[in-house]
């Protein structure tokens, strides 16, 4: 097959110009062309005529021909062979595994390497902490509406991780040779996602879509022979010394359900625990597990009239049905040195709560498939890096309490841990300003950049449940992060009209961007310290969004199951 990019159309155009266009980028006869479907379709803004950019793949009746016609085409970029973008598995399960692959956490990551492995006939055990999706929905909408935190049932606890209360934005800007990506769209659409995911250049689910995706795949790894424990938390690790070093032997898991531990041997180990289990993270520090300290982003989420973003996006074309809700992505470099950019943009959606520790306040951003509440919301955040963590030993005992070893490894520069005493922090601190009932602080964003406080709301109703506090979010973040911010807003309104509105309004804080911490592993994906534990996702700092956390839980299962193999 053929593969045509940038073929340009008008937004209206007719149903038969798509297949008289490609015929004539081809210089061939209708009639020559056999099939061809849509791989990619975006819209391009950037002239008067907005434009729809397609990218195909053609297959001509006489295959013989496509090679020929491409051998007449060298320089053409826009021309080129389809790629194969099917999914190969690295093997199969011998029938008599002797130590099933365990799986902890059920995110995207744990999901995907579950399933992989469960189609290589591997049978994994999955450990989820939190409860099943439909539960955890419940138990969510008690901490919006109620004011009631489920420490281990909660926006980032439970069946699904971290996003599945989000806007579901499925694209990401890792490299992906294997087209490993591709195998996570075709499994969501065979769960039961949109099929539009496939050829939208931006697609998303939203988050009511997400969760029956998730169940689908859950009873697709029951059905493949795989098991899924939900309130059975890992609280330690079993490690022994061997001939090639420290390996994994087993874990301790706590039933949250009957308050009971039991032991579990565990040979193989996929760790996909998200950014924010952070007692794990201490433990597995404690036992010798690898761990060091790494750049993350701390900041606000910010809200806007969604009609105002897609005036200044889509002009003219504002409110066509084909174009939905518009977003945008903003980057400015402060004088200060740091950098400032919009974070996990949500169209048409809400800002939620989403801290899972009681005594603290986190903001994030959610939206249904269909993106029409109506404001835009994003983090606005600024890049910080260990250096600028806390790591006396009284601050890492406040924040993590008296066992903690506050000794720096030799080879580091910082603290393993030290990020988590600054999330804590900056998340009791906007627990404090909200008024200590996990409200919001917030701001308007005319009155932060004027460095007063805020008393009354303007044009734009904030949407973050259970509501927000409005007073100075000027102690929010440390000075230079205000400091950033305020020169930023500004500068962003300079490219979107309308971004720095005196009403538009600033909620905190938004502290858990990535993790504060890196997992490392070797080329085998294992732990650099012990041998059959392979850190993975979004808490390993190996991925951050669904799609790539999905990706990584793909290339973990092979991993794990070249090890089984030999
Ligand atoms: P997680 O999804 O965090 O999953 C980790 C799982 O491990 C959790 O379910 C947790 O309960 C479990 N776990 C942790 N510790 C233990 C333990 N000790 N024992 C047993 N289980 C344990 N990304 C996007 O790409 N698009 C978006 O639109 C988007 N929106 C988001 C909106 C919100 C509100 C949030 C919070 C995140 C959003 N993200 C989004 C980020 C995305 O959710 C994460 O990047 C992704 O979920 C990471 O996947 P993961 O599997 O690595 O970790």
């Amino acid at each position: 097959m053929i593969r045509i990019s940038e073929l340009k159309l008008p937004l209206d155009h007719a149903e038969g110009a798509l297949p008289a266009l490609v015929a004539h980028t081809l210089g061939l006869p209708a009639e020559q062309i056999a099939r061809f479907t849509i791989h990619k379709r975006s819209f391009d803004a950037r002239k008067a005529t907005l434009m729809q950019v397609y990218i195909v793949d053609v297959a001509l009746v006489d295959a013989a021909q496509e090679a020929d016609l491409l051998r007449r085409h060298p320089d053409n970029p826009h021309l080129r062979p389809s790629p194969d973008m099917a999914y190969y598995p690295v093997g199969q399960a011998p029938a008599d595994v002797p130590v099933r692959p365990v799986v902890v956490g059920f995110g995207p990551c744990g999901i995907f390497a579950a399933l992989v492995l469960a189609q290589m006939g591997f049978k994994p055990i999955v450990l989820e902490r939190g409860t099943t999706v439909r539960q955890r929905t419940q138990d969510t909408w008690g901490l919006w509406r109620k004011n009631v935190l489920k420490p281990e049932s909660n926006v980032q606890f439970g069946e699904g991780g971290a996003g599945t209360f989000s806007d579901g934005k499925l694209y990401s800007q890792i490299k992906d040779p294997r087209f490993l990506g591709r195998k996570v769209m075709h499994e969501f659409v065979k769960a039961g996602a949109p099929e539009e995911i496939l050829v939208a250049a931006h697609p998303h689910i939203g988050t009511f879509k997400l969760v029956k995706v998730v169940e689908n795949l859950r009873e697709q790894i029951i059905a493949l022979g795989g098991e899924i424990r939900f309130e059975q938390r890992v609280t330690d690790v079993q490690i022994e010394d061997g001939p090639d070093g420290k390996h994994m032997r087993g874990l301790t898991v706590l039933n949250q359900a009957t308050g009971e531990s039991y032991a579990l041997r565990a040979d193989q180990v996929v760790l996909a625990l998200g950014h924010s289990s952070r007692d794990t993270f201490s433990m597995l520090h404690a036992r010798g597990v690898y761990v060091e300290a790494k750049p993350f982003s701390i900041g606000f989420r910010i809200e806007h009239p969604q009609s105002l973003i897609d005036r200044a996006r889509w002009g003219q074309h504002a409110g066509h049905p084909l174009l939905g809700a518009a977003d945008y992505k903003l980057v400015h470099h402060a004088s200060n040195g740091r950098a400032v950019y919009s974070f996990c943009m949500c169209p048409g959606g809400t800002v939620v709560a989403a801290t899972s520790e009681p005594g603290r306040v986190v903001t994030n951003g959610m939206s249904q498939y269909s993106r029409n509440e109506r404001n835009a919301n994003a983090g606005i955040v600024v890049g910080i890096t260990p250096e600028d963590y806390p790591q006396d030993a009284a601050a890492l005992r406040a924040a993590l309490g008296d066992t903690v070893d506050t000794t720096l490894p030799p080879g580091h520069a910082v603290h393993p841990l030290a990020g988590i005493v600054l999330q804590r922090k900056l998340e009791s601190n906007a627990y404090l300003l909200g008024g200590s009932s996990y409200e919001a602080p917030g701001q308007l964003v005319g009155d932060f950049i004027a460095n007063r406080a805020s008393s009354q709301l303007g044009a734009v109703e904030p949407s973050y449940k259970p509501g927000v506090r409005l007073g100075s979010l000027a102690e929010a973040l440390p000075g230079y992060a205000i400091e950033a911010i305020r020169e930023a807003l500004p500068a962003f309104g300079r490219k979107i009209k309308g971004f720095d509105l005196p009403d538009a309004v600033l909620t905190g804080v938004e502290t858990r961007t990535s993790s504060p911490l890196k997992m490392t592993r070797g080329d085998d994906f294992q732990s650099l310290t012990v041998r059959g534990l392979y850190p993975a996702g979004e808490g390993a700092s190996y991925a951050g969004g669904i799609l790539s956390a999905g990706v990584d839980g793909i290339k973990v299962a092979e991993a794990v199951a070249r090890s089984l193999l030999g």
